[in-house]
């Protein structure tokens, strides 16, 4: 699950990164109206936490302006109680929930949850292949029925790898994917993730892996 957190203040963004980290939400943070643009316009994102009140403009803004680009995201408005107001013109501007400041990490989550199940209603949210299932609401996988514990980049590779069944998925794609960066591809960051889910994911009696290796090229899942 990918999360854009947009909130300056730096104890209330802390607390809620970390706190959705923790339940294996990647979570991006950023500060500002400017960098809530930048970020949105180059990620995918399951859910928007949105501030209103930002050091260069109102969060109310960034949400009418991506109600009109016709974004497909889940919108939580944070608000202050004295927001009164704005919490009623961001209804009529397209805010899916609200909550009001200050709140706790458990009502935060709840209403975030509720979000991006009402959203995913339509599409998949357990993804299964070959006696590997992903549960991307649980956020839990399975072999053959029996739990595998992944890290949260090892759970965003094999949802990426269980989206794309028998496409070959380069090591730049990957990367962009996961790691949200470029970075030197020497670094063989990927070939050792990929070695991770492999072991993870083997069955005593399987000979060939999950995920063949293309070579000078990257990764597919077969
Ligand atoms: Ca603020």
């Amino acid at each position: 699950m990918n999360i854009l957190l947009v909130e300056d203040d730096r104890k209330i963004g802390q607390f809620v990164k970390r706190g959705l980290e923790e339940v294996s939400y990647s979570t991006t943070w950023v500060r500002t109206c400017q960098e809530a643009r930048e970020t949105m316009a180059e990620g995918q994102f399951d859910a928007v936490i949105l501030d209103i009140g930002l050091p260069d403009g109102s969060g109310l803004h960034l949400l009418t302006e991506w109600r009109e680009q016709v974004l497909d995201v889940q919108v939580l408005v944070l608000s202050a109680r004295h927001e009164v107001d704005d919490r009623i013109a961001g209804l009529n501007l397209g805010a899916d929930d609200y909550l009001a400041k200050p709140f706790s990490f458990g009502e935060l989550l709840a209403r975030l949850r509720c979000l991006v199940r009402r959203h995913t209603g339509q599409k998949k949210t357990v993804l299964q292949y070959r006696g590997v299932q992903l549960d991307l609401l649980k956020r839990v996988v399975t072999l053959d029925d029996v739990p595998v514990f992944l890290t949260q980049r090892e759970f965003a590779l094999l949802e990426y790898f269980l989206r794309n069944p028998s496409r070959v998925l380069t090591r730049t794609q990957i990367v962009e994917k996961i790691w949200d960066c470029h970075f030197d591809m020497e670094s063989n960051l990927v070939d050792v993730y990929v070695a991770k889910l492999r072991a993870k994911l083997r069955r005593a009696d399987e000979s060939e892996s999950l995920f063949q290796s293309v070579r000078g090229v990257g990764y597919k899942l077969l």
